[in-house]
């Protein structure tokens, strides 16, 4: 005799039919697949058949066999300078002298306007979260833009740094003074929003790095991450003049002066590390700590030019690794898996798709600080989700999807996407805000902040307006 099922229980959401990658433990992927949602977290995953039986609901999507997936998490943008792009060049001799430029002349409605529009760019292209640099003065309007459009952020205190070292921004922000005093005042100031356990934007501890920190600041910095369970973000090597730069000052290579100090961890997430040498990679996968890896500056700034990217390699050792798109000025938020791809190939080195989903997933959740909360479809897990419509050309033929997703489709085809349970995107459009608005509000900012700096576009072109 078999036991006779139960009723269907209860759940508010049911999303059936879908290609469901659920990136867990074992990678299952369910060819026809269904999640079951109970407000802001996944109860139940499997096949439609076996759901469906299980499971009742008020409300209820058919992904029509497009691919489901975990929501992305960018692991580093400077969501406060979102609108530079076009104004600044794209030509080699940019640097560092426009950015300050552009930095010194946004204002507090210039941060909230390039965070709503860097934030719906985001869930339109399937990410429900991002890891911010650290470089808002007005942390606040970052956080309201955020929450309007309804993805989740971690933030952090605005360019905390004291020492200029190779950095020279460090020294040219006014309203952001090297200065320990102001950087010891400052530090943990938005861990007060971790009070709330459900709240979306969340705080976390970030020195701007770059060699613009002294050891005593990076032990203050490192501490406090101990001490409050968050994670501990900053710029490092990003350029080999970077790197030797830091070799000299500490008499060896910088991982490995950081690794004998005790002041990286895995609660570390440093990012860009694109020169290191063998010693260093030893002890970045020793130490545990997590990664924020961006491909396409590695390229943009020559830097491929210097050396291999080690990133394949401490993938390969189990380095956690998470993409962070740093400021979308030559790339689009998504297109670093395929950069990554290539990256990797150029050295007949090779990344999986397997592994560049598990970045944009799984790295990205620890790059965040939520590792057992996000980056999975599994029970227990946020349900912050990703559905793809199979209705456009590049999802087809569809007979391997995560190739298919990871190298070909990328952010397209962006159908919904559930943060916290809630639909945030709906047939690829945002449901809280009206997007012309914000397309409104962006080109004012951005037209205002470039006058301002005297970065106006210039238009190679003749433009007739
Ligand atoms: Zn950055």
């Amino acid at each position: 005799m078999t036991e006779q099922p139960g009723p269907p229980e209860q759940c508010d959401l049911l999303i059936v039919g879908g290609c469901v990658l659920t990136v867990d433990v074992n990678r299952t992927i369910y060819s026809d697949g269904a999640i079951a949602i109970s407000g802001n977290t996944i109860v139940a995953v499997g096949p439609t058949r076996t759901i469906e039986k299980a499971w009742t609901a008020a409300r209820r999507i058919d992904a029509g066999g497009g691919v489901v997936h975990p929501g992305y998490i960018d692991g580093h943008y400077h969501a406060g300078l979102h609108l530079c792009r076009g104004s600044i060049p794209d030509a080699p001799g940019g640097g560092t002298g426009v950015f300050k430029r552009w930095i010194n002349a946004i204002t507090e409605e210039d941060e909230h306007a390039s965070a709503l529009l860097a934030s719906a760019e985001l869930a339109r292209n399937g990410f429900t979260g991002f890891v911010d640099a650290g470089t808002s003065f007005y942390p606040d309007a970052i956080a309201a833009a955020v929450n309007a459009v309804g993805i989740r952020a971690s933030l952090a205190d605005c360019m905390l740094w004291d020492t200029v070292g190779m950095e020279t921004l460090a020294g040219e922000v006014e309203r952001a003074p090297n200065d320990r005093a102001r950087c010891l005042r400052d530090l943990g100031g938005q861990l007060g929003r971790n009070k709330d356990a459900g709240a979306r934007v969340r705080g976390h501890v970030a020195l701007y790095g770059s060699g613009s920190g002294t050891d005593e600041l990076m032990r203050e910095a490192k501490a406090l991450a101990d001490r409050e369970g968050v994670m501990y973000h900053q710029h490092q090597s990003l350029t080999k003049e970077e790197a030797d730069y830091d070799r000299n000052r500490f008499g060896k290579p910088a991982l490995v002066h950081y690794a004998e100090q005790g002041l990286i961890g895995e609660n570390s997430a440093f990012t860009h590390m694109n020169v290191l040498d063998e010693a260093e990679v030893e002890a970045i996968s020793a130490s545990g700590m997590a990664l924020v890896w961006h491909p396409g500056n590695f390229m943009y700034y020559g830097i491929s030019q210097t050396g291999r990217s080690a990133f394949p390699d401490l993938h390969a050792r189990g380095t956690s690794i998470a993409f962070g798109t740093d400021i979308a000025k030559a790339w689009a938020f998504g297109d670093l898996g395929i950069i990554a791809y290539l990256v990797s190939r150029e050295w007949g080195q090779f990344l999986s798709s397997e592994a560049i989903l598990e970045m944009f997933t799984h790295g990205g959740a620890r790059a965040i600080g939520m590792p057992g909360e996000l980056g999975a479809i599994e029970p227990g897990r946020r349900a912050d989700i990703v559905i793809r419509s199979a209705d456009h050309p590049d999802s087809q033929p569809g007979v391997d999807p995560v190739k298919q997703l990871a190298l070909i489709a990328r952010t397209r085809g962006v159908d919904t996407v559930l943060c916290d349970g809630e639909i945030i995107v709906r047939h690829g459009r945002l449901t809280r805000l009206d997007e012309e608005e914000i397309y409104r509000i962006a080109r004012r900012s951005a037209e205002g902040t470039a006058e301002r700096a005297d970065l106006r576009p210039k238009s190679n072109w003749p433009r007739v307006t």
